[in-house]
C-alpha cells in the first residue's frame, strides 16, 4: 500500500512529519509521500513561494528514508485538484491499495473539493484525529463507505473511509506563521533546519 499526505506545508512542523511517520508503520505503507501543493483552491494562497515550501520539506525530511516527498502537484498548472493527483498516481499503479491521508479539519471541508466523491475511485481515505477538531458527522455516501476495521484497506485498491487517531499534536502552520510575525520563537514545533531556511530568507515577518 502506497500512502500519500498532501498538504500545503506553509512551513512544515512536527504535526505533520510525526503523522506521516506513524501511518507509515501503522499500515505497513511501501511508501509515504508528501505532496506538496502549488495552488491549493480551497483555502488563501500559500504565503511563501513553492520553491520555498518544497526546500522546507526537503530539509524537513533528510536522514528520514521512510518519508519522500512528490512533487508533481508543482509540476503542474492550474489549481492543485487532489482528485488529479490520485488520478495521475493511479495510472502509475492499476491495483495497489492508495492510502490517502487528511487531518479531521480537512476531513470537514472535503465535500468542498473537486469531484469528492470520485477521489473514492482512485484511493482510500484516512481521517487522522486532530486535536481541536471534531470530524464532522457523517452523511450517507460517508456511511456507506466506512470501513470499521483498517484489514479493509488492503482488501481493495479504493473506495473506503477509515478514522486512525494519531499521536495528538497541537500544532498548525498558523500559529507558527503568526510567532513568527510577533517575533516568537517557533522551536520545537518544526525542524531546526526549517526554522534556520526561514530566518535565513526572512520568511513569515509578517
Ligand atoms: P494551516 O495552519 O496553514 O492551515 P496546517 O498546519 O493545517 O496549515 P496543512 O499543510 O494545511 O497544515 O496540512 C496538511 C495536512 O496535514 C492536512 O490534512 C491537515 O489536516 C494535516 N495536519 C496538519 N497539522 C496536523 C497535526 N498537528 N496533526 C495531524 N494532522 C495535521
Amino acid at each position: 500500500m502506497i500512502g500519500v499526505f498532501g498538504g500545503t506545508f506553509d512551513p512544515v512542523h512536527y504535526g505533520h512529519l510525526r503523522s506521516a511517520l506513524e501511518v507509515k508503520d501503522r499500515f505497513d505503507l511501501t511508501e509515504i509521500r508528501l505532496i506538496p501543493s502549488a495552488q491549493p483552491p480551497h483555502r488563501e494562497q500559500p504565503s511563501v513561494t513553492a520553491e520555498s515550501r518544497l526546500k522546507m520539506l526537503a530539509l524537513a525530511i533528510e536522514g528520514q528514508p521512510d518519508l519522500k516527498i512528490d512533487d508533481r502537484e508543482l509540476k503542474r498548472s492550474g489549481p492543485s485538484y487532489m482528485v488529479d493527483t490520485l488520478k495521475s498516481i493511479r495510472d502509475e499503479s492499476a491495483t495497489q491499495p492508495l492510502l490517502l491521508f487528511i487531518g479531521s479539519d480537512a476531513f470537514n471541508q472535503l465535500t468542498t473539493w473537486h469531484e469528492w466523491q470520485a477521489l473514492f475511485n482512485y484511493a482510500h481515505i484516512v481521517v487522522l484525529t486532530r486535536p481541536n477538531y471534531e470530524a464532522q458527522a457523517l452523511n450517507a455516501f460517508f456511511v456507506a463507505h466506512l470501513a470499521t476495521d483498517s484489514a479493509e484497506l488492503a482488501e481493495a485498491p479504493a473506495g473506503k473511509l477509515y478514522f486512525q487517531p494519531v499521536r495528538q499534536l497541537d500544532i498548525s502552520a498558523t500559529a507558527i506563521r503568526e510567532m513568527i510575525a510577533q517575533k516568537k520563537n517557533p522551536g520545537f514545533l518544526l525542524p531546526d533546519k526549517v526554522l534556520t531556511y526561514i530566518r535565513q530568507h526572512q520568511l513569515y515577518l509578517r
